[in-house]
């Protein structure tokens, strides 16, 4: 059974439709990656997952129960989503510990002593051990999204969702919060990443599907979508940003 089941899922902001009738499932462990110019619909696609947005048609069922019929709850949903955003948003006035363990503790009812030694298992493995009591600001932008790549995960989530996480990083930095996500992938995270690095899609991606004005044209192992690509409009789009 898929964990994530994306139904025939349409959109509109006044009028126009950003979404057209997507149909996309996640497996468990599954990687995918949403590709496409901007404004194609990455964005909303992944916050209609995480029902930052109502859809206007379709379905999106995640562990078999639908999350977008109006009586599921939409906390207990995002609960079981992890989801990270191009700017890392993490507290300014709390510590990376205090960062990390805040959703465990008040959201998860963990105990905060289970909820720190987790946080410094998850610190220690992604190398930020000597981080957690340093105050975000005093973090390069890497580490920052690194912290805020380990806080999304801190709650064990079903599924996490990340929206461009390396866009408005120096290219130096890229490759440090790549290699968190990279090593989430080992762990058996299921993921739906939005991004504009193609190298790193061919290379983690189980699934790449490339998204032009709401519709979800394409989508296939990496291999096939960046190497010997059907449509020509995703023929055009990997010409144009390869
Ligand atoms: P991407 O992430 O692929 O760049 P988005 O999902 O952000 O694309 O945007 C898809 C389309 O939806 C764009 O045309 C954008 O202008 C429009 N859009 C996104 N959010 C809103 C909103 N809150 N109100 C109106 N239009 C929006
Ligand atoms: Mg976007």
């Amino acid at each position: 059974m898929s964990l994530l089941k994306i139904e025939g899922v349409w959109k509109h902001y006044q009028g126009l439709s950003v979404l057209r009738g997507i149909d996309l499932e996640v497996a468990p462990h599954e990687v995918v990656c949403l590709i496409g110019a901007s404004g194609s619909g990455k964005s909303t696609l992944l916050r209609c997952v995480n029902l930052l947005e109502t859809i206007d048609d379709g379905a999106i069922h995640l562990d078999g129960a639908e999350i977008t019929d109006v009586r599921a709850g939409a906390d207990d949903v995002r609960r079981r989503i992890g989801m990270v955003f191009q700017s890392y948003n993490l507290f300014p006035h709390m510590t990376v510990l205090d960062n990390i363990t805040l959703a465990p503790r008040k959201v998860h009812g963990v105990r905060p002593e289970e909820a720190e030694a987790r946080a410094r298992e998850l610190l220690d493995r992604f190398g930020l051990a000597d981080k957690a009591g340093e105050y975000p600001d005093r973090l390069s932008g890497g580490q920052q999204q690194r912290v805020a790549v380990i806080r999304a995960v801190a709650t064990d989530p079903r599924l996490l969702l990340l929206d461009e996480v390396t866009s408005a990083l120096d290219p130096t930095l890229v490759t440090e919060v790549l290699g968190v996500i990279r090593e989430l992938k080992e762990t058996g995270m299921t993921m739906i990443l939005a991004t504009h690095e193609m190298g790193f899609a061919r290379d983690i991606a189980d699934t790449v599907c490339f998204l032009e004005g709401g519709v979800l044209l394409e989508s296939g192992p990496p291999e096939q979508i960046f190497s010997a690509p059907e449509h020509p409009r995703t023929q055009a789009f990997l010409q144009r940003v390869l």
